[in-house]
């Protein structure tokens, strides 16, 4: 599980400078949040998305404990809002991150859904700039999680050739998925 998640960062170091502008789409706990946050510094901007007050709080607490004190923006709402939210940041963005499934340590019944998920993730692609990319890490050991990433899988195909896409997975039955996607300098 954990090789997926550093893997995730270790492509998001490559292509987020500081200053940039990024958004995580499910806070949860707070880990890619303050990821974000110190790859962008304080001249960059984090916006961060939850629908649970419970992760945005262990969100901040964690922001604090690490003394980031860029401006980091958390917004209780769903992430298929981000769109009008951040209707200011369209084509400004440099990275989009998903985490999807339930919260670890939460309700394991709250989980992220296609019927949200996927319209956020075109809201996602609008705030892209070029060279923009959208990292959705995917689980599919929880009921519901398979046909949320089958449902992902078949919106990323459908993608027109302004994007690049892939899919990345290592060899255990339970670690999750990663869909990288990335919107091309054309
Ligand atoms: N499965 C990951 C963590 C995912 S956390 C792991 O194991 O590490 C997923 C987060 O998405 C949860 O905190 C949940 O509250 C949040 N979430 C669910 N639906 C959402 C929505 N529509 N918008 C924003 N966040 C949502």
């Amino acid at each position: 599980m954990k090789r997926m998640t550093q893997m995730a960062h270790e492509k998001l170091s490559e292509v987020i400078q500081l200053g940039d502008r990024v958004v995580d789409a499910t806070a949860g706990n707070g880990h890619d949040t303050l990821f974000l946050a110190q790859r962008v510094g304080t001249q960059g901007e984090v916006a961060g998305f939850d629908i649970q007050p419970e992760a945005l709080h262990a969100t901040g607490l964690r922001l604090e404990h690490a003394g980031c004190r860029g401006p980091v923006n958390l917004y209780e709402l769903g992430h298929e809002k981000m769109g009008q939210v951040l209707s200011a940041w369209s084509g400004t963005v440099q990275a989009v991150v998903f985490n999807l499934g339930y919260l670890p340590g939460g309700d394991h019944h709250l989980i992220t859904r296609q019927v949200t998920t996927l319209p956020a993730l075109d809201a996602a692609l609008k705030l892209l700039l070029p060279g923009g990319v959208l990292s959705v890490m995917q689980y599919h050991g929880h009921p519901g999680g398979k046909q949320e990433m089958d449902a992902v899988l078949r919106w990323s195909e459908k993608l027109d050739t302004e994007y690049s896409r892939q899919q990345m997975e290592v060899e255990h039955p339970q670690a999750p998925k990663l869909l990288w996607i990335e919107k091309l300098n054309l």
